[in-house]
């Protein structure tokens, strides 16, 4: 896109560019401010310490000139000649003695005398009578140079003269410059070290994030289980030991999804080969007698019905999955309900030789809050585990009995117990029956969601769905639905 163009200019790819370019801005614009501060603090010290030595010097001359030597110009200048001939740091400055109209009469540079220097200091002294400095390039030679004039001021107030002292700043200049370069170079070698432990620090996080990102693009590309090889102790071993759990998590639901399918294929399968076995039989041989053809209807009718439950648990296994599921709650009577299902299911399992006991309850139940058709799946849903899982035991047993002011919970429950005389289930697998595709050591067919889909139906009852052992051996199933009205 065209109007996104000049963006991309500013763009700085990768995580490492962006980095190095944070922090090394920052820390450039730091070093640079810090450098340039320390310049000017060396430079105005070096000056102004020059200045205040020079200056220290003038007043000092200027008091010991006024005193003792002044009287007449002639000896003004007579004394100025010799003081200017004792001086003895002529190597260093120039000490010049100038008249009031600003002319240089004597000089330890002797070339200079008779000359009009015409720098300000001069000017100033002479108006001001104070000690004034000048510092810049001295118009006559262009050097860099520090002056300082101090007036020699006669009682009655006229300028008698001025004693200048005037000190080139070449070797403070090169002192400054040299100190300055001295700091560049610390600044430009710490810069260099921060680039390099930075350099290594960013390389120690891009370098483990690009490993991760690609074995993260394997395993995105179906090497799902893969691990990638943990060799960081940090944050960044933390996302390695997340990825590799998430990995072997998606290998896991994706081997439970395979085993899920070939379940429910399989679960499928059985009851359309009776039913497509049956109606073929049915359909051609005409030599079947009347009970052979009887049986052969009641297996069609039992393998449909069958098909016809499990799709239903899948579709509200969906739903649930999905977050659609709901139950349509009405006043219910949960003791016709239980009938029911234990009459459908005993015509059912008679043919296993397995038998049903269903113990009416000794005092009335009274009407609770449901969805009749969720809760006779879940009630069917139990009785066939009960058949399926603890059929050899041969005997189920049904009860149902008012639980008042149940676990002094101050609610009362309504409960169907569902007993069966088989193995039941083994205490370490007792946690995981209500799992969605939890399939236990049971040997009987099942797609392992049975359980899960009671689980919520129950639930959205407010009720509690309890499984456990009798301690004569067998699985006990135990449902408790509240009596009191659902919360809207
Ligand atoms: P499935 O479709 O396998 O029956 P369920 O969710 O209904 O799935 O049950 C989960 C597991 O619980 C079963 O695979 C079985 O191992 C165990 N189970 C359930 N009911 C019984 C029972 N009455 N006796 C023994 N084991 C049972």
């Amino acid at each position: 896109m065209p109007d996104k163009e000049p963006f991309r200019l500013f763009r700085v790819r990768g995580l490492r560019n962006r980095w190095m370019l944070g922090s090394m801005a920052v820390l450039l614009v730091l070093t640079l401010v810090a450098v340039s501060a320390y310049g000017v603090a060396i430079g105005s010290y070096y000056y102004s310490s020059v200045r205040t030595g020079l200056e220290t010097k003038a007043s000092s001359s200027s008091a010991f000139f006024s005193n003792y030597v002044n009287r007449t110009y002639a000896e003004y200048y007579q004394s100025a000649y010799r003081f200017t001939a004792l001086f003895d740091e002529r190597d260093k400055l120039d000490l010049q003695f100038i008249s009031s109209s600003g002319r240089i009469e004597v000089s330890t540079y002797g070339l200079t005398a008779g000359t009009m220097p015409g720098t300000e200091d001069i000017s100033a002294a002479l108006e001001t009578k104070k000690i004034s400095s000048f510092m810049g390039r001295d118009p006559s030679t262009g050097e860099r140079i520090v002056a300082v004039s101090s007036p020699l001021v006669y009682g009655d107030g006229r300028v008698m003269g001025i004693i200048r002292y005037v000190s080139s700043l070449r070797l403070v200049d090169r002192q400054v410059v040299s100190r300055v370069l001295i700091a560049v170079g610390i600044a430009a070698g710490l810069l260099l070290v921060m680039f390099l432990t930075n350099l290594v620090f960013i390389r120690s996080i891009v370098t483990p994030i690009g490993e991760v990102t690609a074995m993260t693009r394997r395993i995105a590309d179906g090497g799902y289980g893969s691990q990638i090889q943990n060799k960081y102790k940090d944050e960044m071993g933390e996302m390695v030991s997340a990825i590799n759990d998430l990995s072997i998590q998606i290998s896991h639901s994706e081997k439970v999804k395979t085993e899920f399918i070939s379940s429910v294929s399989h679960e499928l399968r059985t009851p359309l080969t009776a039913i497509t076995g049956w109606t073929e039989t049915l359909s051609y041989d005409e030599s079947l007698d009347e009970d052979t053809r009887k049986k052969g209807l009641a297996i069609v009718l039992e393998e449909a019905r069958r098909l016809t439950n499990m799709v239903e648990e899948l579709l509200v296994f969906t739903r649930i999955e999905d977050g659609r599921f709901t139950v349509s709650i009405e006043k219910l009577d949960i003791e016709a309900e239980l009938e029911e299902a234990c009459f459908t299911c005993r015509e059912l399992i008679k043919q296993e030789g397995i038998k049903l006991e269903y113990t009416p309850p000794e005092e009335p139940m009274p009407l609770i809050p449901g969805d009749p058709e969720r809760l006779k799946q879940v009630i069917l849903n139990i009785l066939d585990n009960a058949s399926k899982h603890g059929g050899s035991g041969k005997r189920i047993v049904v009860t149902l009995h008012l639980e008042e002011n149940y676990q002094a919970s101050g609610k009362d429950f309504v409960c169907i117990r569902v007993r069966d005389f088989g193995p039941g289930i083994p205490p370490d697998e007792l946690g995981n029956v209500k799992l969605k595709f939890y399939r236990g050591s049971s040997k009987a067919r099942g797609s392992g969601i049975g359980l899960a889909v009671c689980d919520e139906i129950v639930r959205l009852h407010n009720g509690i769905l309890d499984i456990g052992n009798a301690p004569e051996g067998g699985c006990v199933v135990s449902v408790f639905l509240p009596t009191g009205p659902l919360p809207q």
